[in-house]
Formats: structure tokens, C-alpha cells, sequence
């Protein structure tokens, strides 16, 4: 069971790569409006990376152990705020997990879903309406752990969240991080993190 989830894992990581390559122009537009323009470039290079640590993995590597490499790989060569973010809380969710667990329930994913969020919230220091990609993250784990009913269904059902959440940053000004400076430019345009996380989140779900 251990290895048909760590199959799952190497799946989902060359579909988010693939994702990113697709999105990658417009994430950059959008980071161009107040930050650097460089938040495509930044998902493509550490999606990218996890990809490598993931295939480059023993083939008995258990799916904790994967999401760990995959992490720490995405942290050190996505470059960016984004890039240490998404790594390092990556590794956060697979220190939830056990490799020599038989199973994996649909409450080892949320719990690991929330370590992740709370990761990101610790390293980062920002709070929701500061304008990140919290803004689609802590709704998503919100309505998550809220929801009854199956997996699939309160995946989709804070999907949703989610996707609201990332287009209604279009009215904030960000607290944090490179767009804070130019703040004013990036009114009526999303963040670009909420964007590219709850459009993983998306395809991720597609999957379960
Ligand atoms: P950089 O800003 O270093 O160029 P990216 O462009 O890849 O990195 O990522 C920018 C995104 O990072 C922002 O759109 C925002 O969602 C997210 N971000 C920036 N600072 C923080 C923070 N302190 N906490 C959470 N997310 C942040
Ligand atoms: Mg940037
Ligand atoms: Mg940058």
C-alpha cells in the first residue's frame, strides 16, 4: 500500500511540473504587475526539481520519504520567496507521514495538508488578506477540515474556496514580500501565489 500511494506521489509531482510549464507565462504576467515577474520561472524550476528528486529516488522510496526529497529540492533550486515556501512546508507535510504505515486515510491527507498551510504560515509570517498564496491556501484547509461527506466531494468543495478566494485577492494590496513596494500596481490583478496554489490544488484533487 506504502508503494502504490509513493506511485501516486511520482504521478502528482510530474502533473503539477507539466501544470507549471502550461501556466508558466501567465504566472509570470501576473507577477509582473507588482513583483518581479518571475513567479512562473520560479514554480516551473522547483516543480521541476522535486520531478528530478522524485524519479531519481530509490524505487522502494516510500511517499514520505519522497515528498521529503521532493521538497528539499524545490527549496534550493526554485530561487524566490515562493520557492523556499513551497519547499520547506512540502517537507513539513511528509514529516506527517509514516512510510511503514500500511494505509493511508483520507485524515493522514488533511492532516498533512495542514501542516503544510501551517508551515507556510509560520515561515512566512503572513496572514490572510496580506495578499499571498495563504489566501487560497488557509480557505482551502478551512473548508477541508470543515467538510463531511467524501474526500472527493470536500476536495472539490474547498477547490472552490480556494479558486474564490485567489481571484478576490485582485482587491487587496500586499502586505509581504516584492510586491509590497508597488502595492497600488497590483490592484485589480490576483496574487500570484494564490493563483499557481489553488491551481495545483485543482489538478491535485483530480487525482484523489
Ligand atoms: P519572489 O517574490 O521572491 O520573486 P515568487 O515571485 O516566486 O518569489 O513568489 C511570489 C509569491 O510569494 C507572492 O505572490 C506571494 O503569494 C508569495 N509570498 C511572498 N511573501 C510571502 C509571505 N511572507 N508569506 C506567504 N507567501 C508569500
Ligand atoms: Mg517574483
Ligand atoms: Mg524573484
Amino acid at each position: 500500500a506504502a508503494l502504490e500511494i509513493a506511485q501516486r506521489v511520482r504521478t502528482a509531482a510530474s502533473a503539477v511540473a507539466d501544470l507549471m510549464h502550461e501556466q508558466e507565462a501567465y504566472l509570470g504576467e501576473i507577477d509582473a504587475y507588482a513583483g518581479d515577474g518571475d513567479h512562473g520561472r520560479g514554480m516551473v524550476r522547483g516543480s521541476d526539481a522535486a520531478l528530478e528528486a522524485i524519479e531519481e529516488a530509490p524505487e522502494k522510496a516510500g511517499p514520505a520519504s519522497l515528498v521529503k526529497s521532493a521538497g528539499r529540492s524545490w527549496a534550493m533550486q526554485a530561487g524566490g520567496t515562493s520557492g523556499v515556501l513551497w519547499g520547506a512546508s512540502l517537507e513539513a507535510a511528509a514529516n506527517t507521514i509514516d512510510d511503514a504505515a500500511e494505509d493511508f486515510a483520507d485524515d493522514d491527507l488533511i492532516r498533512a495538508v495542514r501542516a503544510f498551510a501551517d508551515s507556510m504560515v509560520t515561515l512566512g509570517g503572513a496572514s490572510v488578506g496580506d495578499k499571498t498564496l495563504l489566501d487560497a491556501l488557509l480557505p482551502f484547509a478551512d473548508s477541508l477540515e470543515a467538510h463531511g461527506g467524501s474526500l472527493r466531494q470536500a476536495w472539490a468543495a474547498a477547490v472552490a474556496d480556494a479558486k474564490e478566494s485567489a481571484e478576490k485577492t485582485s482587491e487587496l494590496r500586499p502586505q509581504k514580500g516584492r510586491a509590497r513596494p508597488l502595492a497600488e500596481k497590483s490592484v485589480g490583478h490576483p496574487d500570484p501565489g494564490a493563483i499557481s496554489m489553488a491551481m495545483i490544488l485543482e489538478l491535485l484533487g483530480k487525482s484523489l
